[in-house]
């Protein structure tokens, strides 16, 4: 398959380009400083930051998502991926996407109303991807914020990528590492954490929008972990050369 890890080399160079160098630098130091402060052990501790990943929440905007941007604050940065009818303009979960924004968290497309996607005509297909598009440029407008161009498939049915990367300029992703949350609909953070915990350097990992995820979020700090957003500043400047199979299920 190598969907995602060649895609999201390739579309890497391009976005380095256009990386800001600066707030690069001052994610990574305030990351550290936050994690240093929550770790178990002291701020003497080595083990602040010891290890930063791309965590990456799917299937938003839900009534959860609040928590969890209260969870991450200014320590971990997200990447959302969010399914584009529950956050038509007006909506709470536009506002609440567009809180994510503002926060510095990165947002990404999930189609319209999560189908198959490879089941999907193209013209279907086109209509799911381009509806919620349309969402995120304005909410990236809005912001006042560059748009990465992220999409991730629903349910990792993959199909029309030719038309998703040429029409659209969509940079494909995958993940490094799936919590399965969704089994548990959250709830068995325990499992998430010991994946997380388990997870290599710059690993990109898949969680849902529940409650639960939360409370993962939360622990994070006292690990020495720490979450980026992808995209410029995220997983750009990084190698991303591993694709990990699903490690724990
Ligand atoms: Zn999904």
């Amino acid at each position: 398959m190598g969907f995602s890890r060649r895609d999201f080399l390739a579309g890497a160079a391009a976005l380095l380009a256009d990386m800001p160098a600066r707030s690069l630098e001052a994610r990574i130091s305030g990351l550290s400083g936050e994690a240093s402060q929550s770790g178990p052990f002291g701020q003497d501790t080595e083990l602040a930051a010891a290890k930063s990943i791309y965590l990456t929440v799917d299937d938003g905007p839900k009534a959860s998502m609040g928590s969890i941007l209260d969870a991450a604050g200014d320590a971990h940065m997200l990447t959302f991926f969010l399914i584009g009818e529950q956050m038509t303009k007006g909506s709470p979960g536009y506002d609440m996407a567009l809180r994510a924004l503002r926060r510095g968290h990165a947002i990404g497309n999930h189609s319209y109303s999560h189908p198959f996607l490879a089941k999907a005509s193209a013209n279907k297909a086109r209509m799911e991807i381009k509806q919620t598009d349309d969402i995120i440029a304005s909410l990236y407008n809005e912001a006042g914020r560059h748009n990465p161009k992220l999409f991730r498939f629903p349910y990792r049915s993959i199909g029309h990528e030719g038309m998703i990367r040429r029409e659209f300029g969509l940079q494909i992703v995958g993940w490094d590492y799936d919590t399965s949350d969704y089994r548990s609909e959250g709830r068995n953070t325990g499992k998430s954490m010991g994946i997380i915990r388990g997870a290599q350097e710059h690993a990109i990992v898949l969680m849902h929008d529940y409650p639960g995820t939360a409370t993962v979020i939360r622990q994070l700090g006292a690990y020495g972990i720490a979450s980026q957003a992808l995209g410029p500043g995220g997983a750009a400047q990084y190698g991303l050369n591993v694709r990990h199979p699903v490690p724990f299920c």
